[in-house]
């Protein structure tokens, strides 16, 4: 499998091929072993298409990658479709070390197109973060407290987001480490994907 299978366009490829990433991962895309019929694989032309998807696969997978170019592609799309000042994607995470690494990668390949991400989360310096958000920012990566925050003090609104990501909705639950594989857990985790998504595509690694 290639990176050609994406069509993603030279500014993007240029930050890629920086990176030195010479093929995809399995849950960014993989043609090859899989066959293009099984969809199960394919987390960023799933992503691409604008439908909901579950995604399954551990750290040090390359998940982080394989929402954050689809994300890009959407945002360059839907700011021409509707300018405005608050964020168009929210990537929303359970612990600060998560959120700086998020933000760093998404600054990284963000690079492609000008794209502004901020951080947000727990235990940084309120103030500094409601400054950088009122500077304005395409890309929001948070934890869910600290964003919720700064919308109630109006440092920041999410009326244009169409792109939101929960990066380990699993670890999110807070609800200790022996809940975790109980079945009472999965069946919440579940119930909420039900919820909030529709007729997602499963991405399993
Ligand atoms: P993650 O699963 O998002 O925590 O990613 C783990 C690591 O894989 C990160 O350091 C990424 O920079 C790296 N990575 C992501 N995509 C690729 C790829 N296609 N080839 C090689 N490394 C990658």
């Amino acid at each position: 499998s290639s990176f050609a299978h994406f069509g993603f366009d030279e500014q993007l490829m240029h930050q890629i091929r920086k990176s030195e990433y010479t093929q995809p991962t399995p849950i960014q895309c993989q043609h090859q072993d899989v066959g293009l019929e099984s969809p199960s694989f394919q987390g960023v032309p799933v992503a691409l298409s604008g439908r909901d998807m579950i995604g399954i696969a551990k750290t040090g997978s390359g998940k982080t990658a394989a929402f954050i170019w689809p994300m890009l592609i959407h945002i360059m799309d839907q700011k021409e479709l509707e300018p405005g000042d608050g964020p168009i994607a929210v990537i929303v995470c359970p612990t600060r070390e998560l959120c700086q690494q998020i933000h760093s990668e998404c600054k990284r390949f963000g690079k492609a197109y000008n794209l502004r991400s901020v951080a947000v989360y727990g235990g940084g310096s309120m103030w500094e973060q409601a400054k950088a958000l009122q500077e304005g920012a395409e890309i929001v990566v948070c934890t869910p407290g600290r964003l919720i925050d700064h919308v109630k003090k109006k440092a920041t609104n999410l009326q244009r987001v169409t792109y939101l990501v929960f990066d380990e909705a699993d670890r999110m639950f807070d609800m200790g480490f022996a809940l975790l594989f109980s079945a009472t857990f999965r069946k919440k985790i579940e119930k909420l994907a039900r919820d909030i998504l529709i007729d997602p595509i499963r991405v399993v690694q």
